[in-house]
């Protein structure tokens, strides 16, 4: 618990210290941890030092860990990994942001989930910043189209963008990218303000790029346990 309360505070000091470097306001930045393969547990612990915000990316451990954690003052999960249209009730039920809208079909599954007076949903497009097309995200030249349908659809509210960055790029151009990106999905929803990017490695190049949300794992858990 020690360890992990001097880590966060490590990292936030970090990500001000970037968000000061690029002449932003640290306050305007989200620093969500990341924490897949990590027990529930780590999820109270982190909440008692102050988290709100929470990542997970495998829908099956999402839901069996907030359905183990319950219901923790302010906490919100935010779903980050990639999303099969057959768990989107699952997925809906228990996040408070996707980030891994990626096609038009998981978009329409997520509307489809919603639960009468269930609150609207908010949603990230998440882009494929690299040439492969079995990374996830849609291909930069469908975004805008991913945009104008989501944003139709009632349940749904697009905020912004999320991605990773490629390996085989330096992250500085492909966040640059990605800022380029946000503005065309702002062309079709003005207020889609949000960019999800930056992780351990990067996460100082994704503040530079103008990154509204932090995916934050290791440098603050530790290293992952193996998936058991
Ligand atoms: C695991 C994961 C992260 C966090 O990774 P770290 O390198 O541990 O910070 C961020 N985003 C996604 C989509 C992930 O799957």
């Amino acid at each position: 618990m020690g360890d992990l309360c001097s880590r966060l505070a490590a990292v936030d000091e970090r990500i001000a210290d970037a968000a000061r470097a690029a002449g932003r306001d640290p306050s305007e930045i989200t620093r969500i941890v990341v924490t897949k393969f990590h027990p529930a547990s780590l999820v109270a612990e982190l909440h008692r030092l102050g988290v709100r915000d929470v990542g997970e990316n495998r829908q099956q451990e999402f839901s069996r860990k907030v359905a183990e954690v319950g219901r923790l003052d302010g906490l919100r999960w935010h779903f980050i990994g990639q999303a099969q249209t057959n768990k989107a009730r699952a997925i809906r039920a228990a996040a408070s942001v996707v980030h891994s809208v990626d096609r038009l079909r998981l978009a329409d599954a997520l509307h489809a989930a919603a639960e009468p007076g269930q609150p609207v949903l908010d949603v990230l497009l998440q882009v494929n910043l690299t040439e492969d097309p079995a990374r996830g995200g849609v291909a930069p030249a469908e975004l805008e189209a991913l945009a104008a349908h989501t944003a139709a659809l009632s349940s749904l509210r697009v905020r912004g963008v999320m991605a990773v960055a490629p390996l085989e790029e330096p992250p500085t151009s492909a966040f640059e990218r990605l800022r380029g990106l946000a503005d065309t999905v702002r062309t079709v929803v003005p207020a889609a303000e949000w960019i999800s990017a930056g992780m351990t490695a990067d996460f100082a190049e994704a503040i530079a790029a103008g990154a509204t949300h932090l995916r934050i794992g290791s440098a603050i858990t530790g290293p992952r346990p193996q998936r058991g």
